[in-house]
């Protein structure tokens, strides 16, 4: 017991709001904060060197849900949707439902891609040959042709990137969030829920920047080896522009089904469920057997047909 008391101490940490001087609890590892009690948000360089997110930098959505009425958005989910249990809803129970707001980058990026390489055409020619023995019938025959293509390009982008600010968290990947970005407001720690957990990040602007310039960097690079077959050269010209920070209210739900736990996500703004698990239904099992079956013979019998 006072093994674990003493590790505790020696992750979490203490620092003083430099706007307002309350304590702050964070882990090592953690720069970025906002003061839970007056807002204030800054970054932490090193211990006693601060810099501050400014207001016109800080914006949030706001939580637009109680956890009454998470719940039910929980149970209107658990009733839609194919492949869920059946009785899901009524039978599930709902043992955690937690509030935290999650800070997020948004890094304006411009990208810029010339590339060049050489791009594979494929296609058949098919043949009637005359046949070999007198009077027998003429044979047809495929001939597969392969000829590399010389293709050069260009694309560009101007996008806001996103980078999530506690990479502890898990969520999936930003850019599958749908996130109501036009209803953002100012940040205000009063439009912070009582009893919601504010989360304190570990990418400060620099690094966030730097990460949106790999971001949409690999992303061009996917997309231009998707243009050719093989990338003989490639540029790209990233400028990298202002970031902004943005608070985004997510409910972490737990439920018990059958004894087992399930996890969802759901964006507190929008009610939209982000991610969730669900158990499958007992018939689903036999639809998917049945479908795959189905495939299965089919494929068998179109290559027999086109065989004979
Ligand atoms: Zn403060």
């Amino acid at each position: 017991m006072s093994e674990e008391v003493d590790k505790l101490s020696e992750t979490l940490q203490l620092l003083n709001c430099p706007h307002c001087n309350a304590p702050i609890n964070y882990v090592l590892g953690e720069t970025l904060f906002t003061c839970t009690y007056c807002g204030y948000t800054f970054s932490m360089i090193k211990e006693g060197e601060y810099q501050e997110i400014a207001p016109g930098k800080h914006f949030m959505l706001v939580n637009n849900y109680s956890q009454t009425e998470m719940r039910e958005v929980i149970h209107d989910w658990m009733r839609r949707g194919v492949f869920k249990a059946g009785d899901l809803a009524e039978k599930s129970e709902i043992v955690e439902t937690e509030l935290k707001f999650v800070p997020v980058w948004f890094v304006n990026v411009s990208a810029d891609t010339t590339y060049y390489g050489k791009k594979k055409i494929e296609w058949t020619e098919t043949r009637t040959r005359p046949s070999s023995t007198p009077g027998g019938p003429p044979t047809q025959e495929t001939i597969r042709h392969v000829r590399w293509e010389d293709k050069s390009g260009q694309f560009s982008d101007v996008e806001d990137w996103r980078v999530l600010a506690s990479r502890g968290m898990l969520l999936p990947p930003l850019e599958k969030i749908e996130l109501s970005v036009a209803g953002k407001i100012p940040f205000d720690i009063k439009n912070v829920s009582p009893g919601a957990k504010l989360i304190n990040g570990d990418v400060d602007e620099t690094l966030a920047k730097k990460e949106a310039e790999s971001g949409i960097r690999n992303s061009h690079s996917s997309r231009a080896s998707r243009e050719v077959d093989q990338v003989l050269s490639i540029n790209t010209n990233v400028q990298v522009g202002d970031a902004q920070l943005l608070t985004v209210p997510l409910w972490f739900i737990r439920y018990k089904y059958k004894n087992k736990l399930y996890s969802v996500i759901a964006d507190g703004s929008s009610g939209r469920v982000i991610e969730g698990k669900a158990p499958i239904g007992k018939y689903d099992i036999l639809i998917i057997a049945g479908i795959i079956i189905a495939i299965i013979v089919i494929v068998i019998l179109a290559i027999a047909l086109w065989r004979r």
